[in-house]
């Protein structure tokens, strides 16, 4: 690769605006629940920041870490470059991105079967899809060294312990965010397309019981085929808002104990038991507890947002603990 310093550096600028353009739409896909469209983009902003860590470098802007920081004090100014496009640059991406029109205009995520494992060189961000093995065709960077984004992953990466350490924390979580409301702003919405805080303790409720029911058939039943049906959106919690806040958190407790209960000491073959789902291909356990702990998490936060916007003050520390991958 012997690019001139101005191509490099309008390779540099691209490519960075690229990746976090990518990786920003990548969070957006998530927060719609899109997980697939999700793993494209991750891997898309993957792509772009191989790329532009390889046109930084080749500028000569990486030194030892002494001089970095002497660089990073000084400021790093970029070249004003034009940089022509930054996203969909490549055939493959602009066929991968349209795969995701097309489901999105039917309301849908791509499936397992349209959006294969991806795998992304992280020397040369040269991307592939599908079944793939060898080194990277164009830099021959063997397949060990790659990024991947697989499909059984596209929930998220947590393992057994992180994912129980979570699950066993949001009662508390929950009753400390509770905590000084009184029965009228627990039921209160803030907006009219808000939930009430009683409402997303509902619907956590109903997802951990969907997600129970799911671990229950993958632990007991071979190869089961998971229920296409979605999980029970927001607005079937609406019940919940005229119920006393004890009487829903006393059942958020007792269908975490049982949950919590079906989960306890199980061996990594358990957790590693796979079924199929129409949308995801084929799953196991730590899939479904990896969706379980992201969607919770999300609405947590969501809840401690709720008790600050009705209150106008804070707990002391933080109560949504924060979640660490890989253990
Ligand atoms: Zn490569």
């Amino acid at each position: 690769m012997s690019n001139s310093l101005e191509e490099l550096r309008r390779i540099f600028t691209s490519t960075s605006l690229g990746q976090m353009a990518y990786h920003t739409w990548a969070q957006q896909a998530r927060h719609e629940r899109f997980f697939n469209i999700a793993r494209l983009f991750e891997a898309l902003s993957a792509a772009k920041q191989a790329r532009a860590e390889h046109a930084f470098r080749s500028l000569g802007e990486v030194g030892s870490t002494s001089e970095n920081v002497e660089w990073a004090l000084a400021g790093l100014e970029p070249e004003a470059i034009a940089t022509g496009p930054v996203t969909a640059t490549s055939p493959l991406t602009r066929e991968l991105l349209r795969a995701a029109q097309v489901a999105l205009q039917q309301g849908r995520d791509l499936t397992a079967d349209e959006l294969g494992d991806i795998v992304v060189c992280r020397t040369c961000g040269e991307l592939r899809v599908g079944a793939v093995s060898g080194a990277c065709p164009i830099c021959g960077t063997v397949l060990e060294a790659h990024r991947s984004f697989r499909v059984i992953e596209a929930m998220g990466v947590l393992g057994p312990h992180a994912i129980m350490a979570f699950l066993e924390k949001s009662e508390q979580a929950i009753r400390t965010l509770a905590d000084g409301l009184n029965e009228g702003l627990l039921s209160h919405q803030l907006s009219d397309s808000q939930p009430s805080f009683k409402e997303l303790v509902g619907h956590l409720i109903d997802v951990d019981t969907v997600f129970r029911s799911r671990a229950w058939l993958l632990l007991e039943t071979d190869q089961p085929e998971l229920a296409p049906g979605h999980p029970p959106r927001l607005d079937a919690a609406k019940g919940y808002r005229d119920q006393p806040i004890e009487a829903i958190l006393g059942e958020f407790g007792q269908s975490r104990r049982q949950t919590l209960n079906l989960l306890r000491g199980l061996t990594n073959a358990a957790w590693h038991r796979t079924g199929h789902h129409e949308l995801y291909g084929t799953i196991n356990l730590l899939h479904q507890g990896n969706w379980a702990v992201s969607h919770e998490r999300q609405h947590l936060i969501e809840l401690a947002q709720i008790r600050h916007d009705l209150l106008h003050t804070d707990l002391p520390g933080s109560v949504v603990s924060d979640v660490s991958e890989g253990e």
